[in-house]
């Protein structure tokens, strides 16, 4: 069900529940002042005719005389006395005898001086009457037509009023809540228009301070961020290919070249090292993307345990050292007091691919190649310095060297793809480290990493 259709019905219903019990409350409490009212017009008319007979010595016959002329009429009380030993004394009219008077009912008033009761549509009322040192019982028995008729009629008024007031609050609520969700369908409208291809629309209606405000604001943040990462996608795949290009046009052209004519041996040797090289960054680069996607994985997808960093520094030194022997590569490992110190939850492979990265910056970009890292453990964390005498870079390049395949101004200086840097930091990020950076041109650059032990 629809929300406008439900909120409508949820407040109908409640105002229905409300006016209900309303109404029920107006027609019980009339319904018994009605029938207490009633009791005590029956008794004083009871009273009454029993003066007349007692005390004004009115003859029965009389009595009896004018009840028969109203004896049609169901509100005319028909009134008996007794004695209390349950001898008639005087009755309106034996023959119709509306209530049928017993010795148990007798002893009842004796007992209680006045009871009450119905009978059918009958009010009957019984009670003591004390006249000249004498008990009388005096019962009176009536139906409230009068009564009964504004009884059923105001139930009528209430029935019709709760129907009208239903409806007109089932139309009122349909109304505000669908002014109230309006917002919310004309949303609803827009985002349907919104698709990869028109990522730049926005939701109106951001302006205001209400929360329908709030919502088309948050949700046009978060377009704002989808529309970003789309384009960092889109700028992403078109560096991919690019990068990938560069080297198979040389490849190519390389090739074509050197098979357009006979050459020398030693030629077609050079013409295939070239074609071997590039061949090599593409590997290069197809493993550096690799490792981009797995440190792009959902955390709990990476397979996460115990190991050392120590050991993983050194294992990416040598894998560093075996690809370019010329490097030089110095560790320092300042002391630590015990091996939890020593010690991260992580990935071995992506922190030794995140090492051996500025491990290789470090000598790339300096001359002679070397790097020095100098590891301090901490209780909480551990700081891993990569430090190099190299050409550092300039000012302008450092907020961007940690974009993918964002290459500096230096990058004639050594050969790249500009993942490198991207990638180490997603992985730090990973171990829920951090890495920051401080260089100056001519004198060198430090990586300083920090990872936490958890
Ligand atoms: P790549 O090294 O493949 O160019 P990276 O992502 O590893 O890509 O580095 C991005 C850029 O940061 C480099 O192109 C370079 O300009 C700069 N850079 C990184 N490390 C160093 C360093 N140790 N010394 C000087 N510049 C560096």
């Amino acid at each position: 069900m629809k929300l406008r259709n439900r909120l409508t019905l949820l407040f109908t219903g409640m105002i229905a529940a409300l006016l209900l019990l309303f109404a029920g409350v107006v027609y019980l409490s009339y319904s018994h002042d009605r029938e207490e009212e009633y009791y005590k017009t029956l008794q004083q008319q009871a009273v009454t005719k029993a003066n007349l007979l007692l005390d004004a010595k009115v003859s029965p016959e009389v009595l009896q005389l004018i009840y028969k002329n109203a004896a049609g009429s169901r509100s005319q009380e028909e009134v008996a006395v007794y004695d209390t030993a349950f001898n008639l004394l005087y009755h309106d009219a034996v023959n119709i005898d509306k209530v049928k008077e017993t010795r148990q009912m007798i002893r009842e008033i004796v007992l209680h001086k006045e009871i009450t009761f119905h009978e059918d549509n009958l009010q009957v009322v019984g009670f003591l009457y004390p006249h000249n040192g004498t008990a009388y019982i005096v019962t009176a028995a009536a139906e409230d037509e009068y009564g009964l008729r504004q009884l059923q009629l105001l139930f009528r008024t209430l029935l019709i009023t709760f129907l009208v007031a239903a409806v007109l609050v089932f139309l009122v609520a349909r109304f505000f809540s669908q002014q109230a969700l309006k917002p919310v369908s004309d949303m609803v409208d827009k985002v349907e228009e919104i698709t990869a291809t028109n990522l730049d629309l926005r939701l109106a209606g951001a302006a205001g301070k209400d929360e329908m405000a709030e919502l088309a604001q948050t949700f046009n943040r978060m377009l704002d961020r989808l529309e970003q990462s789309f384009d960092a996608q889109k700028q992403f795949v078109s560096n991919i290919s690019h990068e990938l290009r560069t080297p198979l046009t040389a490849m190519m052209a390389e090739l074509e070249i050197t098979a357009s004519r006979d050459r020398p041996a030693e030629e077609y040797r050079q013409s295939m090292r070239h074609a071997i090289a590039d061949a090599q960054r593409l590997v290069k680069l197809s493993n550096s993307l690799l490792d981009l996607a797995k440190a792009s994985y959902d955390p709990s997808e990476i397979n996460f345990r115990e190991i050392r960093l120590d050991e993983v520094l050194m294992d990416a030194r040598s894998a560093v050292l075996q690809a370019h022997p010329e490097y030089k590569i110095n560790v320092v490992f300042e002391e630590a007091d015990d091996d939890d110190m020593v010690s991260v939850n992580g990935n071995e492979y992506l922190l030794k691919v995140a090492f051996m990265n500025l491990l290789e910056n470090g000598c790339k970009f300096s001359a002679p190649p070397a790097t020095t890292v100098t590891v301090t453990w901490f209780k909480a964390h551990t700081i891993l310095r990569f430090a190099d005498d190299g050409i550092g870079m300039s000012k302008e390049d450092l907020p961007h060297i940690f974009t993918p395949f964002y290459r500096g101004d230096n990058r004639p200086y050594a050969d790249g793809n500009g993942i490198g840097l991207s990638l180490a930091l997603k992985i730090v990020r990973l171990h829920k480290g951090n890495i920051s950076v401080v260089s100056k041109p001519g004198h060198g650059t430090t990586f300083t990493v920090e990872l936490p032990h958890i």
